[in-house]
Order: structure tokens, then C-alpha cells, then sequence
């Protein structure tokens, strides 16, 4: 399956990945420039380690989506159905990487599609979209 993934070690914490994730996806939503808004989160912590929360595809969430709204592609990727989302959030809360992002002016949450987008905006050559093993979904 196709997964976007970091290399924190290369990372300087500019953002300029959420940026433009944000400028590609959220943007057509929100109207606004605010990587918080992003489909993957890049933070320094005080203890000067970095950390980077984005969705690795695992697919844990398909299968507690009461809807069946979240399916994976040809590619393995994990995408919404916006027409049958019915925003309960359950996914939101079942996943262990906390990968949904929810905003209160736009009803559905959303996640990494693994576009790419990202990955041409790091000055830094921190992230990749690379092809990776399918799990299997975590036993509820
Ligand atoms: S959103 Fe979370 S549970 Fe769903 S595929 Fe991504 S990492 Fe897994
Ligand atoms: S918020 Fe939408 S995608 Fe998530 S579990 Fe509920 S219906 Fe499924
Ligand atoms: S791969 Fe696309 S959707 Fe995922 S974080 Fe990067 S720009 Fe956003």
C-alpha cells in the first residue's frame, strides 16, 4: 500500500509540509492559510525531540466506520466517502495515531489521502510516499 512516512531525523520543523497540505486540501474548505488545519501534525517537543502524527494507513478505522464509509483504493490508501459519512466519529476516536483531524466549521473529519503534496514542499527531503505492507485491521 502506498503510506506517506518521515524521516524526523531530517526534519527542521518549518511546516512547510502542513502548509501546503493545507493549502491544497483544507484551504478549499476553510479559506484560510493555518497549517493546525493540515492533514499531518509536525511538533517540537520541549524535550528538543520531534514528533510527526499522520496516518500510516493501517485500516484499523474501516472496519469500526459504522457507515462503511471508509474504504481502502486500488493503491491502499484509506479515503472517506463524504456522501456516507454521517460525522458520528467513531473513527476518530478509534485511531491509535490520532490521524483524523476534525474541525468545527466543516461537519466531516478528514486524514492523509497520501497525495503527495507534502512530500514536494519539505526543504528537507524529510518525507517520502512509499509503498509498505497492508496490516491487518486491529482486532476489536
Ligand atoms: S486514520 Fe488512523 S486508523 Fe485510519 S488508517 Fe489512518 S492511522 Fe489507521
Ligand atoms: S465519522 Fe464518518 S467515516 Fe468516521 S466512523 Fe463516522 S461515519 Fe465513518
Ligand atoms: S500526503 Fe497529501 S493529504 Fe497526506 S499529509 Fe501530505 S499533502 Fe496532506
Amino acid at each position: 500500500m502506498k503510506t506517506l512516512q518521515i524521516d524526523v531525523g531530517k526534519c527542521d520543523y518549518g511546516r512547510d509540509c502542513a502548509h501546503e497540505c493545507e493549502a491544497a486540501c483544507a484551504s478549499k474548505v476553510f479559506k484560510c492559510d493555518d497549517p493546525s488545519r493540515a492533514a499531518l501534525r509536525i511538533r517540537l517537543l520541549e524535550n528538543g525531540e520531534g514528533r510527526a502524527i499522520l496516518c500510516d494507513q493501517c485500516g484499523d478505522c474501516v472496519i469500526v466506520c459504522p457507515a462503511d464509509a471508509l474504504s481502502r483504493n486500488k493503491q491502499g490508501v484509506v479515503l472517506l466517502n463524504k456522501k456516507t459519512c454521517v460525522a458520528c466519529y467513531t473513527c476518530v476516536g478509534f485511531c491509535e495515531k490520532h490521524a483524523f483531524e476534525r474541525n468545527p466549521e466543516w461537519l466531516l473529519p478528514y486524514k492523509c489521502i497520501a497525495c503527495g503534496i507534502c512530500v514536494k514542499a519539505c526543504p528537507k527531503a524529510a518525507l517520502e510516499i512509499a509503498e509498505a505492507p497492508t496490516p491487518a485491521p486491529r482486532i476489536i
